[in-house]
């Protein structure tokens, strides 16, 4: 064992109060001592500040950290400082008096971490400062951001290149909890690391059960899930903050104990409904995605999601909400092609470069939502780990579908997209396969088509998810700029003119619902 890091398990028995690294820890530190950069991959609470925290003790001089979270810097310094370790941070919210007041104690020798803000390192003057303090360690925290192939991208973060070719000599600890395996290449370039270690720590998380369930009902469905879930803590994270407030006030209707959290409201409302979830005060928070950052509360039993995230990044991150402390806990996702839509024209309202990348983001979080294996290994997969086996604690595991000969049933659809020109939407082809009289069918003349009522045995909502297969195997397409029409494609062909055979996952019977026992 090397005398560093015999040094740094001192430190942390010292100053943390813990007895021994976590495994990755220590590798992380002794390479970190070695002045070796580094690239570390660790879900929310595995433990990464740590992995800085403790070389900046140990080492001479001080360690400068670069966090984009103004608001969590605060805590950390607080909690250093706790420690009897001497901390410090420097950013725009701060008054000249008391950043020139920080600086001096750089200057002193009085720092050991200094967190920065992007902007704040990045500004005039700053690299000239620190070139006259004894810099020792630079961290970058939530280091995902600085690649456009992320899932948080911050273009301020792209200068920090500036660090290695300033500092050339001194190492470099990139650290985040979500990048898949473009982005953690692209931050190893971007930061112009220099042959780094690269760690990336288990993101298993195997104490959540997985499940995702189809959208139809989710107010009924919310609370068939409460009932299992009594009084325990737990969030539903909403697409829009007004959809927080009014799920909240549903809930509330309904006699749940319910609040909701969005950045749109003032920082006491936020801090209140926060505290009030934190002390058990409120079971539920209906939240858009800004609550959880920074949020320690280690017995949120179970997070819903009600629409598709954007990605399975933030999926990810947000269902690690739950079961922090190990027990067993619950991650529901609400999904339903009509959200899908509905996030690809917002996807679309951005900035173009990003937009193509994101719409392929949310196509692999479909793909995920509509799994016929393991989820688990899919979310791992994303991440660059590969699971020896099936998880055992997902819906699919738990209740691995059967597929059958869907030849026919694929012929009577695209058949019938072929006999209405291609000119349907979904529900219409639906209503075609169905045999329904409504108003549109009749007047457009599709009852008089030869497979007009060919699929009456097939319920509206069983249609809906073969032909979600169909999509998602490529049997069809949805021209989105032609109003969602169904089109044919060379894999159609296939099946309609060249007896190709097709497999489908079957699903279980939809049951027909129960009356709604909640107001909607
Ligand atoms: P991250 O930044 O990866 O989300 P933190 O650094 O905040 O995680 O650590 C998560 C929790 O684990 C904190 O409460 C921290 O004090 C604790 N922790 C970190 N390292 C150890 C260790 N070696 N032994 C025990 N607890 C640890
Ligand atoms: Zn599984």
């Amino acid at each position: 064992m090397s005398t560093g890091i015999r040094e740094a398990r001192e430190a942390l028995k010292l100053y943390f109060g813990y007895e021994q690294f976590r495994p990755m820890q220590e590798q992380i530190i002794s390479n970190v001592l070695g002045g070796q950069d580094v690239l570390v991959l660790m879900p929310t609470g595995g433990g990464k500040s740590v992995c800085y925290q403790v070389p900046a003790v140990v080492m001479p001089g001080l360690c400068v950290v670069v966090s984009p979270l103004i608001a969590l810097m605060k805590d950390q310094v607080e909690a250093l400082l706790v420690n009897g370790i001497p901390a410090a941070y420097l950013n725009s919210s701060q008054s000249g008096e008391e950043q020139y007041d920080i600086e001096n104690k750089c200057l002193n020798g009085a720092i050991k971490l200094l967190y920065v803000s992007p902007e704040k390192l990045l500004s005039a003057g700053f690299f000239s400062f620190l070139k006259r303090l004894q810099v020792s360690l630079f961290a970058v925290d939530e280091a995902h951001c600085i690649s456009a192939w992320g899932h948080d991208f911050r273009p301020e973060y792209t200068q920090l290149r500036a660090l290695k070719q300033q500092f050339p000599a001194i190492p470099v600890v990139a650290l985040t909890a979500t990048a898949d395996k473009l982005t953690q290449k692209d931050i190893q370039e971007q930061l112009q690391l220099n042959q780094p270690e690269v760690f990336v720590a288990s993101f298993d998380r195997p104490n959540i059960n997985l499940m995702v369930q189809s959208g139809q009902n989710r107010l009924h469905k919310i609370t068939e899930f409460l009932g299992r879930h009594h009084g325990q803590p737990g969030i539903i994270y909403c697409l829009s903050r007004k959809a927080t407030e009014s799920l909240a006030k549903k809930l509330k209707e309904n006699g749940y104990n319910a609040t909701f959290y969005h950045a749109g409201m003032n920082a006491q409302l936020r801090a209140k409904a926060q505290e009030a979830f934190l002390r058990d005060d409120v079971q539920i928070v209906c939240a858009t995605i800004a609550f959880g950052m920074g949020i320690d509360k280690s017995n949120v039993r179970w997070v819903i999601h009600y629409n598709l995230p954007k990605n399975i990044e933030g999926y990810y991150q947000e269902i690690g909400r739950a079961g922090r402390d190990g027990a067993k806990s619950d991650a529901l996702l609400f999904y339903s092609f009509a959200d899908v839509i509905n996030m690809r024209n917002m996807l679309s309202e951005n900035d173009k470069a990003q937009t193509e990348l994101q719409l392929v983001k949310l196509e692999r979080m479909q793909q995920f939502a509509e799994a016929t294996f393991c989820r688990r290994r899919i979310l791992l997969q994303y991440f660059g780990e590969t699971m020896p086996k099936d998880c055992g604690n997902c819906d699919i595991c738990r209740n691995p579908p059967t597929s059958f000969d869907g030849t026919l049933l694929v012929q009577k659809a695209l058949s019938a997209i072929a006999r209405t020109q291609e000119r349907v939407n979904m529900s219409l082809l639906v209503d075609v396969l169905r045999g329904s009289r409504n108003s549109q069918v009749l007047s457009s003349g599709y009852d008089r088509i030869k497979t007009y009522g060919a699929g009456r045995d097939i319920g509206t909502l069983d249609w809906h998810r073969y032909l979600h297969q169909m999509l998602n195997a490529g049997l069809i397409e949805l021209a989105y700029d032609q109003n969602y029409t169904l089109k044919l494609t060379d894999q159609s062909r296939q099946v309609l003119f060249e007896g190709r055979k097709i497999e489908l996952v079957k699903f279980e019977e939809v049951k027909q619902q129960d009356e709604p026992r909640i107001k909607e």
